[in-house]
This record gives structure tokens, C-alpha cells and sequence, in this order.
């Protein structure tokens, strides 16, 4: 990693919705399919950028992603909610820690720190027995800079972005011109006029159909359009979309994220 040029480089760890592609005891045309872009591990992405490496969310399948992308340091984690799919791995952050013991810094909204408190007590509030990976939870409102856990000279600002999933409000993240924003179907005016001048977008599409809580693609192509960005990639799919068929249909500058998708954007 180099420091003080002026690229991301992003890659996406996984795609899927919460159950994973193909999803256990299904037979379906996609879960079958032998094209490898029908294999959705949970959603996630990781940003290198001026010598920092920080994962947005880190599933249940974060150490198969690990593995697979030879990720061997991380500065930092974000999370954009407290759903099982975007925060199941936190416990293979403990490898990280083996070679570099300064804490991990893991920036949620606050309504995400509450409830990852309860949810990983032996973590956050006992924290005595010897093997808890060593996580500093904070939480966030606005702007913030993520510094190196190995080079602190190292930094990156990062800007929140509010959006909905249902009802429960969530971060999606901004860093130069690169934002991902998963589990919304709704972005709040304010939240658009900071997704101007993007070079990419990895924005939340589930399936053709409607949800309650996720974008349709039919959605998700309509507030893509709005945003703008130059190119857009679709994230957090179903079992209902064949990768090839569904791809084909999107209109320019939209595409279907897969896993191990690797993209530059400007800082
Ligand atoms: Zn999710
Ligand atoms: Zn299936």
C-alpha cells in the first residue's frame, strides 16, 4: 500500500443477502448455477487508501473472505447496522491482533453500538478472558478520521451517510469519492447531497421484487439515477437474480456487484 496518493482501491468481499448464495437445501437455477458470480458470500467491502486498509462490516463469512483476498492487516472496521450478516465475523478480527496489539477501532452509529454492547458482551463489557479480540468501539455522528493502527502518520476522513432500513436508521459511508451504502430503502434528502460527485456507488438492490427494508432493483436503479455516480455497482442480491440474465438488463453505468469485484475510485 502506498501512502499519499490520491486512489481507493476497493474490493467487494461479498454480495449476498443474509442467508448467503446458494442458500442451504435450495436446488434453485442460481444456487446451482456454475457461474461464479452466482456465489454470494454476505455482504462487505474492504478500502485501501494512503496506506490504511478498513473493512465496512465483517459477516459471518469474513474469514473465507480473508483467506480468499489474503488480507494479512486492517487498520479499522465500520459498520453500517447491527444485523447478524454485517457483524457475525467480528470474532476473527482476533488473527489482526496477533501480530499488531494496538486495539482495533470499530466506528458504528450510536443506535449500532448499543446494540453490539449486548450482543458481544464477552467483547465490550467483561472483556477479562484472555482470547477476547481486543475492539474499540466507537460511536459516530458526523465526519471522522480513521488513523493507521501501525503508521498513525497514516489517515483517511471518512463521512457517515444516513439512510433507512424499514424503520431502523443505519450509516452508509462516504470516503473521497467512493460510497457504499447497504440494507436501505430510503436515503433522506440531506443524505443525497452528499452523495454528489461519486465515482462509484455500492448501493443495496435485493431481488426484482419488492421488500420492506431492502431497494428493489426497480428502486435501487431509480435512486442510483439520482445519485449519479459514474458507475454503480448492486450489492446484497438474493437467490432470485442470475447474474448473467439480470446484469444484462440494467441500464449504463449500472452493473451487479460479485464477489471479489476490484475498482479504483478517485480520494
Ligand atoms: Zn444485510
Ligand atoms: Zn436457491
Amino acid at each position: 500500500m502506498t501512502r499519499n496518493e490520491d486512489r481507493i482501491r476497493v474490493t467487494l468481499l461479498g454480495t449476498g443477502t443474509s442467508t448467503g448464495v446458494p442458500v442451504i437445501g435450495c436446488a434453485c437455477p442460481v444456487c446451482t448455477s456454475e457461474d461464479p458470480r452466482d456465489e454470494r458470500t454476505r455482504s462487505a467491502c474492504v478500502f485501501e487508501t494512503q496506506g490504511l486498509r478498513i473493512l465496512i462490516d465483517i459477516g459471518p463469512d469474513f474469514r473465507r473472505q480473508a483467506l480468499r483476498e489474503d488480507i494479512r492487516h486492517i487498520d479499522a472496521v465500520l459498520f453500517t447496522h447491527h444485523h447478524f450478516d454485517h457483524v457475525g465475523g467480528i470474532d476473527d478480527l482476533r488473527p489482526f491482533l496477533f501480530k499488531n496489539r494496538r486495539p482495533v477501532p470499530c466506528y458504528a452509529r450510536c443506535n449500532t453500538v448499543e446494540v453490539l454492547q449486548k450482543m458481544f458482551t464477552y467483547i465490550f463489557e467483561d472483556g477479562s478472558y484472555p482470547g477476547v479480540p481486543n475492539l474499540v468501539l466507537q460511536a459516530v455522528d458526523g465526519p471522522f478520521t480513521v488513523t493507521g493502527r501501525s503508521d498513525s502518520s497514516c489517515s483517511v476522513s471518512v463521512i457517515p451517510i444516513d439512510a433507512y432500513h424499514g424503520s431502523l436508521p443505519l450509516f452508509g459511508y462516504r470516503i473521497g469519492k467512493f460510497a457504499y451504502l447497504t440494507d436501505t430503502n430510503r436515503i433522506p434528502e440531506e443524505s443525497f447531497d452528499l452523495l454528489q460527485d461519486l465515482d462509484v456507488l455500492v448501493l443495496d438492490a435485493l431481488r426484482e421484487e419488492g421488500h420492506p427494508t431492502h431497494f428493489s432493483f426497480d428502486e435501487a436503479v431509480r435512486a442510483a439515477q439520482r445519485i449519479g455516480a459514474r458507475q454503480t455497482y448492486f450489492t446484497h442480491m438474493t437467490h432470485s437474480t442470475l447474474h448473467a440474465d439480470a446484469d444484462a438488463r440494467l441500464p449504463e453505468g449500472i452493473r451487479l456487484g460479485y464477489d471479489g469485484l476490484a475498482f479504483e475510485t478517485g480520494l
